[in-house]
């Protein structure tokens, strides 16, 4: 009970497996030498799910604690900048209802609370126009940087698209090569469990029996080791969150130089949405629907209607849903990440930055020995648990805001008892007042912090009840921080590259290092 956690042993390499090791591996380097190991065991015979290809800005951290290099990630793992999403037909449905949720916060986010001020005064413009020049840059397909900005940094904020299945290999070489992570390629078909319960070790087909003090269960939608070894259930969400399929399908540009978008486009659908995501040498897309609402072969005639008659030979890969999360994360010495802990929907890009803050949070908290590891477990699942509600919460918001009755599926999105109380409470305070700072966004590396809020709020037509007077002290600050904004956006627009030409750039002559 008192020997030293010395042995991390993660199942699983998919993007959550790798991410997992990476992170665990840098932030212990000191301690390789000592005899601490991290391996990494991975089926040869079961594929990664090879999608989820948005992220969030987390990723730049993540991936420069790895040592990883910006300019070889953007190379080998097909990525480019995503600047946040814009959302199209969700409110009304009608050709021009859309929105962005950007990734920069609202100008003097930390000052003072702008969105008082554009409901009172300055609502002419959007909000998001109004407090940040994102949208616009978005609008222009520009990119968030130039050349000269250095790897990692960013002149407007930043997360990647990417592809799945060569990021996952990526990692590998990087993880292995660089950081010292052992990587056994072979099937786990036994957990073998102490009397108390705790994963001893895992029999491979392959490699024998693997042992391990802490074990990472990254085996996708299977979740051998925290559900099904150790039978933590399956809390389904299903009732909040509708959609429990997705159609992908990668799609080739017309032709090499074909603008590229530096946002995800959402546009919402009879039954769901469909994702659209650009990347240097093809397009990601993809719609997630509930199949409640919609038959397999609607589904399938709505992506194709969306992408055109040129891409109709494209065969979509149907892949299923289940939205939900275990029951708990860490069960005595075995921890889930990625989909073995659960999934939602492809919606904001919730996945994989969940899976980055929870390796982070193993890394940084790593128990000392087995006799402290429950007291790290429960704070473990605390955190998590606060952070998967949260994510539906904000995820549900998306879809109570319509105002389409055009369908079922958007009718039965704003039954009220779909919708978590904890998000019901929250939409009532908002009438009153506008989220900030104090409204419950007081944990430490919030997911969605509450700018993300504003933005789908007012972006979607929601209105906050300014009481007379409320912004008076605030005015002059508020005035000049959108005028700032009006300066900044300009200044930008000029300044910054298209994204396709810094694409080109950064694959050709690469950018700084830091
Ligand atoms: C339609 C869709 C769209 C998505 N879009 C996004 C997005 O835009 N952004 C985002 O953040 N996330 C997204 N996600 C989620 C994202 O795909 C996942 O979070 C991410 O890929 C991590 O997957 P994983 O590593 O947990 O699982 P997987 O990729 O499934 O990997 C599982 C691993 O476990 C191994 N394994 C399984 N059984 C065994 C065994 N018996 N022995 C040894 N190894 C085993 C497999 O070989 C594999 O290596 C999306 C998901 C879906 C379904």
């Amino acid at each position: 009970m008192t020997q030293r956690i010395q042995s991390i042993v993660i199942v699983g390499g998919g993007t959550a497996g790798w991410l997992t090791a990476g992170i665990i591996a840098a932030r212990h380097q000191g301690r390789m030498q000592a005899g601490f190991t991290v391996t990494l065991i991975e089926s040869p015979n079961v594929p990664i799910i090879g999608v989820g290809e948005g992220t969030w800005p987390t990723l730049r951290s993540s991936l420069q604690k790895m040592g990883v290099s910006e300019t070889e990630f953007f190379r080998h793992c097909n990525a480019a900048f995503k600047q946040g999403a814009s959302f199209a037909r969700w409110t009304t449905g009608a050709d021009d209802d859309a929105y962005y949720h950007p990734l920069m916060l609202p100008q003097g986010f930390t000052q003072v609370n702008l969105a008082p001020h554009w409901l009172g005064e300055h609502s002419g413009r959007t909000f998001c126009e109004a407090v940040c020049p994102q949208g616009r840059l978005c609008d222009d397909g520009l990119a968030p940087k130039m050349i000269t900005t250095p790897e990692y940094q960013a002149v407007a904020n930043y997360a990647y698209h990417l592809d799945a299945g060569k990021f996952a290999g990526f990692l590998q070489q990087h993880c292995t090569a660089k950081l010292g992570v052992r990587h056994v390629l072979a099937d786990v078909t036994k957990v073998n469990q102490s009397e108390q319960g705790d994963i001893r070790s895992v029999d491979t087909q392959q490699a024998g029996e693997i042992s391990g003090d802490l074990f990472v269960d990254c085996t996708g939608f299977a979740a051998l080791l925290l559900g099904k070894t150790l039978g933590v259930p399956f809390k389904d969400c299903g009732d909040v969150l509708f959609c429990d399929a997705a159609l992908a399908l990668q799609v080739p540009y017309e032709t090499p130089d074909t603008p590229m978008a530096s946002h995800t486009i959402s546009t919402a659908q009879s039954a769901g949405w469909i994702w659209d995501i650009g990347l240097p040498t093809r397009r990601g897309t993809g719609y997630v629907y509930s199949t409640r609402h919609s038959t397999d072969d609607e589904a399938h005639d709505t992506l194709m209607r969306y992408l055109g008659p040129q891409h109709a030979h494209l065969t979509p890969r149907k892949i299923p849903i289940r939205s939900g999360h275990r029951a708990t994360f860490w069960k005595n010495n075995c921890v889930a990440i990625g989909l073995a802990a659960g999934f939602l929907e492809p919606l904001e890009s919730s996945a994989i930055v969940l899976t980055e803050l929870s390796a982070k949070l193993i890394a940084e908290q790593l128990p000392a020995n087995r006799e402290v590891m429950d007291i790290v477990a429960a704070r473990f699942n605390d955190v998590t648990h606060y952070r998967w509600g949260r994510i539906i919460d904000f995820l549900k918001l998306h879809y109570v805001l319509t105002q389409r009755t055009d369908s079922a599926f958007w009718k039965d999105n704003v039954d009220p008892g779909t919708i978590p109380d904890r998000l019901k409470n929250l939409l009532h305070l908002w009438k009153y007042q506008s989220p900030w700072f104090f409204d419950e966004f007081d944990r430490l590396e919030e997911v969605f912090p509450a700018a993300s809020y504003q933005y789908v709020l007012y972006g979607m037509g929601f209105r906050t009840e300014v009481a007379p007077g409320d912004n008076v002290g605030t005015r002059t600050l508020a005035a000049k921080l959108m005028n700032d904004n009006v300066a900044m956006t300009r200044q930008l627009r000029s300044q910054l590259p298209k994204n396709r030409d810094l694409m080109k750039k950064i694959f050709e002559y690469g950018l700084q290092p830091i």
